[in-house]
């Protein structure tokens, strides 16, 4: 994500962040279920939806690239290729885009790990996501491609064995799970 960071949240909940309707501008803009904003004069309503992110485990013959993470959240600790879903997007699009945008290389097909929930505080504010996972193995004796890193938001590429990665090294949570799955599957290749 990019752009000016809100400023108006204290201690990053999401109640906090706007006290005014931003139809009619009344105070009484009320967070409800923790999930949508309610305006008591003129009723308008704001849903804090969940957001959707995409990220590729890169299983290489050195490991599972991991890209060091620049900025927060996360900072200084593992992640994936990756990144939010654009509207009108598919995940898997959202996927192969951001390994484009990220190391300047997208992997020819892609298998779905599954989904898991996380919080993302960017800003000052907490944003609930749903990251899926997707996974792609290089075949034995296949030659690794130039990663190149295009983003600001990762300072370096790291290889780990699937099975010898920290979870206290990793970013998020989600990810934790989804390689921790992934090690498990065994994961065949292609
Ligand atoms: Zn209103």
């Amino acid at each position: 994500m990019s752009g000016s960071a809100p400023s108006a949240s204290a201690g990053g909940e999401p109640g906090q962040a706007f006290r005014f309707c931003p139809s009619c501008g009344a105070g009484g803009f009320d967070f409800l279920d923790g999930k949508r904003w309610l305006c008591k004069r003129c009723g308008f309503e704001y849903f804090h939806n969940v957001a959707t992110a995409a990220g590729v485990i890169l299983h290489c013959p050195e490991g599972i690239a991991l890209l060091e993470r620049a900025r927060d959240p996360g900072k200084g600790k593992l992640g994936l290729p990756g990144g939010f879903v654009d509207p009108g997007e598919r995940a898997e699009q959202a996927a192969l885009r951001e390994c484009r945008e990220e190391i300047g290389w997208a992997p020819p097909k892609l298998d779905y790990i599954g989904s898991f929930p996380n919080a993302y505080r960017y800003g000052g504010l907490v944003y609930d996501t749903c990251d899926l996972y997707f996974y792609y193995r290089f075949p034995e004796g296949a030659d690794l491609p130039v990663f190149t890193l295009l983003d600001s938001e990762a300072l370096s590429i790291a290889f780990r064995p699937l099975e010898g990665i920290r979870e206290g090294d990793l970013a998020f949570p989600s990810l934790a799970r989804a390689i921790r799955i992934t090690a498990r599957l065994g994961r065949p290749g292609p």
